[in-house]
C-alpha cells in the first residue's frame, strides 16, 4: 500500500496537499474523497495522486477513506486537470463543482473545555456568589454556564452547547478569545440517502369500503401493484385507511432509497416527421456518434426548425445501442413540463439534473448515473460531468446562451467543457442554435466544426416578416412619451379582438429604472453597489438588481429633502399596468424574475399560456427562450436595445440574439407571425439583421469588427479583477499589478488597464480591472500563472483577484 497521498481539497490554492496514510485505514484510490485535517478544520477532498515520496515537512494522516472506487473516473479526472489548467482554478475547487455529494458531508463544530478554562471555573465557584452580586454579570453568566456544560471535560457539539448553555456565538467567541475553551472540527459524513415509503399490494380479496376499496383499485392500476405513500395521499383520503389495510394484511409498507422508482416506464418510440434537411443532420449526427471518432459539430437551424427533435432522435439511437448521451440546456430551459417530456421519451433511463434540485437530490441523481442505472442525462452547466459510462454524444442546446458560463470560480464555460470533453473520450458532439456564437460559427467557417443546417422553419412555416418602427420619429409625430408605438397598439388590438395570442418583450424588470431628485440632480444609489436603484411598485420599495438592497419608496430626496422626486423610465411592472389600462379586457401575465420566483411559477405560466388563458405575456428576456406556444402570431419588442450602448464589445452580438430569439416566439402555429421592433437605433446593423432573419449577414459584418479589435474569436479575452472592500486596497494592489505587467516579458499578449470596471463598486466591493488579449492562449496563460505567483510574493489575497479566461461579462 502506498504511503502516502496527494489530496485537492476544495481551498483558493493552486496546490494539492500531501498526507499519510495511516496503517489500519482502508485504502484510499486516486478519483476517491478523502476526509483530512487542513489548518485548523476537516476537509473532504479528492485523492489526485498515491506515492512514496516522503515530504520534507511531517505530514498529516488521513482520517477517513470514503470510498473504496473512484467517485470520479479517469477519463473526468483528466477533463478536471485540463479545466484547473486551461481556466487558472484551483484543481480542488474544480473537482468540488465535478463532484455535487457535498451533502453527505456535514459541517459539524464542537468545543472542550481547557485547563485554563477549569482553573477559571474553579476559581468562581470558590468565590461563590460573589459573582452574582457585581453590576452586568449577565454575559459572564453565560460563559459559566458554558464552563459548567464543559466541566466533565467531553466534547459537546456546538448546537448542543448553545441550547444547553443559552449562550450565543459571541459568548463562545469571547471564551476562545480568553483561551478557556477550544474548537474541534468534527465534520463528518453522514448518510445522505433519502427514503420514500412504498406501499405495495398483498392481497385484494375481502370486504372494503369504499375509501379502502379507492387504494386497492389504484394500486391495481399501477404495474407493479405498488406506489409511494405520497401517491396515496393525493387520493384524498385519510392516512389511518391505509394503515387499516396495513393491519388487514392487505397492504405491505416499505422504506427504498428515493431514487427507487415506482413503475418502469420504458422507452418510446419516437415519431417525427422530419425534413429533409432534419434528416440529413440526424444522419449525420447518428453515424459520427457510431464511429467513436472525436466530431465537432454545429446545428445551426432557425427558430422553429425542429432542432430538439433532431437532438431526441439522435439520443434515442444512442441509447438503443447501449451507449450514453448527455443533453445541456440553458437555466430556463429544463421546465418540469420539458422534464415529463423527457420521461416520456427515455423512461427511467433518463436522468434529470438542473438549479433547482436539492443537494440531496442532485446526490441521488449523480448516483444513479454513476450506478449505470441512467444512460442519457438532461441538465443545465454542471452536467456536464455527468459520470455515464461508454459516452457516444455530447449536445449543447442554445450553445450561445450566457448560463453555461459559471460565474464563480471555476469560472469554465460549459459548452467548451463539452468540446473538450468529446474529444477525450472520442465521442461526438453538437452545438445547436438558431443564433451560433461568434466563436462556434467561426470554428464551423474554418473547418474545425462540421456545419450542419436547418434553414427552413418545419411544416413550410414561414419566419415571422418583421417591421421596424423608429421611436424617434414616433416622438416627432405624436409629442407623447409613451412606451407604446401607435403601430404596435393596433397590431396588439388587432390579434386580441382575433382570439390570438401576443408577447411584448421589455428587457428591465421592475416599474421605474430610477428615481431622480428635480432639485438637486441625485439619482438614488445602491449603498453597496455603484448603480441606481429600480423602484417596485407592486412591494412600493427601491431594489438594487445587482445586490438585491431594498430600501422604501421616498417620498422625498435623501440628500436635500425636495419634495421633487421622480420615477422614471419603464420597466415591465409599468408596461404590465399600462397594457392592464389600455386592453382591460384582455388577460395579461408578466414573465421577469419578480414574478417567477420558482420553477413552478415559470410552469404555470407556461402552461396557461398555452391552454389560452393568457392573451398577451409581458416580460424580460426570459419570454425569448425557446417557449414553442403555436397561437402566439405577434411579438412586440418595447426595449431591447438599450443593451447596444453597453460598454461591451459583445453588445450587437447580444442584442442581435435577443432580438432573433424573441422573434423566433411568433408564428409557429397554423398562422404565420408578424414581429413590430420598436427602437432607436433603426439603422444599427444588429438591429437590421436580426429583422432580415439574416445571421449570415450579421456574422459578417461583426467578425471583420471582432478581427480589427483583436476581440474574440481571434484573440483570447481574459478580464483580471482587483477587488475589496477598501478603495485604497483595490488602487494599491491594482497600481502593483500595473507595474508587474510593465516589466514582464510579455510578448504576445497585450494588456490594458488598470480602469475602473463598469460598476466601479458591486456589493460593497470596489473593483478595478485589466484586459488581457492574446492571440496565443498558452502564451496568456503563462503570462497570467506568473502574474498570481507575483500577487502571492506581493500579498494580495487570492480571493481578491478574480482571472476569468474567456470572459464573457465585462461588467
Ligand atoms: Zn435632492
Ligand atoms: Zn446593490
Amino acid at each position: 500500500m502506498p504511503q502516502f497521498c496527494d489530496v485537492a481539497l476544495p481551498v483558493p490554492l493552486d496546490a494539492t496537499f500531501t498526507y499519510r496514510i495511516p496503517e489500519g485505514l482502508a485504502e484510499p484510490c486516486v478519483g476517491g474523497r478523502v476526509i483530512v485535517p487542513f489548518r485548523e478544520k476537516r476537509l473532504c477532498g479528492v485523492v489526485n495522486e498515491l506515492h512514496d515520496r516522503e515530504p520534507r515537512f511531517t505530514a498529516k494522516s488521513v482520517q477517513r477513506v470514503l470510498d473504496a472506487t473512484s467517485a470520479l473516473t479517469p477519463d473526468l479526472m483528466e477533463l478536471g486537470r485540463w479545466i484547473a489548467q486551461y481556466y487558472i482554478a484551483p484543481i480542488g475547487e474544480v473537482f468540488r463543482t465535478m463532484l455535487p455529494l457535498s451533502a453527505e458531508f456535514h459541517r459539524v463544530v464542537g468545543y472542550r473545555i481547557t485547563d485554563k478554562g477549569f482553573a477559571a471555573l474553579h476559581a468562581a465557584s470558590t468565590a461563590g456568589s460573589s459573582l452574582r452580586s457585581r453590576k452586568d454579570t449577565s454575559h459572564q453568566m453565560l460563559e459559566y454556564a458554558v464552563l459548567n456544560r464543559l466541566g466533565d471535560g467531553e466534547v459537546v457539539r456546538e448546537p448542543t452547547l448553545r441550547s444547553a448553555s443559552g449562550a450565543s456565538r459571541a459568548v463562545l467567541q469571547t471564551l476562545l478569545r480568553k483561551k478557556w475553551i477550544a474548537r474541534l472540527d468534527l465534520s463528518d459524513v453522514r448518510d445522505a440517502t433519502r427514503t420514500i415509503q412504498i406501499a405495495s399490494l398483498r392481497n385484494a380479496g375481502g370486504k372494503f369500503n369504499s375509501n379502502q376499496k379507492t387504494i386497492i383499485t389504484y394500486l391495481q392500476g399501477q404495474k407493479g401493484l405498488c406506489a409511494t405513500v405520497d401517491a396515496l395521499r393525493e387520493l384524498g383520503i385519510p392516512r389511518s385507511t391505509l394503515q387499516t389495510l396495513v393491519r388487514r394484511g392487505a397492504v405491505e409498507l416499505r422504506e427504498e432509497p428515493a431514487a427507487f422508482r415506482v413503475s418502469g416506464i420504458k422507452p418510446r418510440k419516437l415519431e417525427f416527421l422530419f425534413t429533409p434537411a432534419q434528416r440529413a443532420a440526424l444522419q449525420q449526427i447518428t453515424a459520427a456518434a457510431e464511429e467513436r471518432k472525436f466530431l465537432p459539430m454545429l446545428l445551426h437551424g432557425v427558430t422553429g426548425s425542429g432542432k430538439t427533435a433532431v437532438y431526441l432522435s439522435a439520443m434515442q439511437a444512442v441509447l438503443v445501442k447501449g451507449r450514453s448521451a448527455i443533453l445541456l440546456v440553458p437555466e430556463i430551459g429544463l421546465t418540469p413540463a420539458v422534464a415529463a417530456d423527457l420521461h416520456q421519451v427515455f423512461g427511467d433511463q433518463v436522468a434529470i439534473l438542473h438549479s433547482a434540485l436539492s443537494d440531496d437530490e442532485r446526490a441521488e441523481q449523480w448516483k444513479r448515473i454513476r450506478n449505470r442505472e441512467s444512460h442519457i442525462v438532461v441538465g443545465t452547466r454542471s452536467a456536464i460531468f455527468a459520470p455515464v459510462p461508454d459516452l457516444a454524444l455530447i449536445v449543447v442546446d442554445e450553445e450561445h446562451d450566457h448560463s453555461y458560463k459559471q460565474d464563480e470560480t471555476p469560472r469554465y464555460h460549459a459548452r467548451d467543457v463539452a468540446v473538450m470533453r468529446a474529444k477525450m473520450c472520442n465521442a461526438a458532439v453538437v452545438l445547436g442554435s438558431a443564433t451560433p456564437s461568434l466563436e462556434t460559427y467561426y470554428n464551423a467557417l474554418q473547418g474545425k466544426y462540421r456545419l450542419l443546417e436547418l434553414p427552413e422553419r418545419i411544416e413550410e412555416r414561414p419566419l415571422p416578416e418583421v417591421e421596424i418602427i423608429d421611436m424617434r420619429d414616433e416622438f416627432q409625430r405624436t409629442h407623447k412619451d409613451t412606451p407604446l408605438s401607435r403601430k404596435l397598439t393596433e397590431e396588439i388590438e388587432e390579434r386580441l379582438e382575433r382570439g390570438e395570442q401576443v408577447m411584448v418583450l421589455l428587457n428591465r424588470r421592475g416599474y421605474s429604472a430610477f428615481v431622480l431628485c428635480r432639485e438637486c440632480g441625485e439619482t438614488i444609489q445602491c449603498k453597496n453597489c455603484s448603480i441606481s436603484m429600480t423602484y417596485h411598485k407592486f412591494e412600493h420599495r427601491l431594489v438594487c438588481h445587482y445586490c438585491g438592497y431594498l430600501r422604501p419608496a421616498p417620498t422625498t430626496c435623501p440628500k436635500c429633502r425636495s419634495e421633487f422626486v421622480q420615477y422614471l423610465g419603464t420597466g415591465s411592472e409599468k408596461l404590465e399596468h399600462l397594457l392592464h389600462s389600455m386592453f382591460p379586457q384582455a388577460r395579461i401575465a408578466r414573465l421577469d424574475r419578480d414574478t417567477v420566483r420558482g420553477r413552478t411559477d415559470l410552469e404555470r405560466m407556461l402552461s396557461a399560456l398555452q391552454t389560452g388563458e393568457i392573451d398577451l405575456l409581458v416580460g424580460t428576456q426570459m419570454i425569448a427562450k425557446g417557449h414553442d406556444i403555436p397561437n402566439v402570431t405577434l411579438v412586440g419588442v418595447v426595449g431591447s436595445d438599450a443593451a447596444l450602448s453597453f460598454p461591451d464589445f459583445r453588445a450587437a452580438e447580444r442584442t442581435f440574439q435577443l432580438l432573433t430569439q424573441v422573434a423566433g416566439r411568433a408564428g409557429r402555429g397554423d398562422v404565420p407571425g408578424r414581429v413590430v421592433l420598436q427602437t432607436y437605433f433603426p439603422d444599427h446593423y444588429a438591429i437590421q439583421f436580426a429583422s432580415a432573419h439574416d445571421y449570415r449577414g450579421f456574422y459578417e459584418k461583426e467578425i471583420r469588427f471582432r478581427s480589427w479589435m483583436h476581440y474574440p474569436p481571434f484573440n483570447a479575452v481574459s478580464n483580471i479583477l482587483v477587488r475589496s472592500e477598501k478603495l485604497d486596497e483595490a488602487l494599491t494592489w491594482s497600481g502593483i499589478l500595473a507595474k508587474w505587467f510593465a516589466s514582464a516579458r510579455l510578448d504576445a499578449v497585450r494588456v490594458m488597464g488598470p480602469a475602473a470596471a463598469a460598476i466601479v463598486r458591486l456589493k460593497t466591493e470596489y473593483r478595478y480591472h485589466f484586459l488581457a488579449k492574446s492571440a496565443s492562449r498558452e502564451r496568456m496563460n503563462t503570462v497570467l500563472r506568473a502574474m498570481l505567483e507575483h500577487a502571492v510574493k506581493e500579498k494580495i489575497p487570492r480571493t481578491n483577484l478574480v482571472v476569468d479566461v474567456d470572459a464573457l461579462s465585462l461588467i
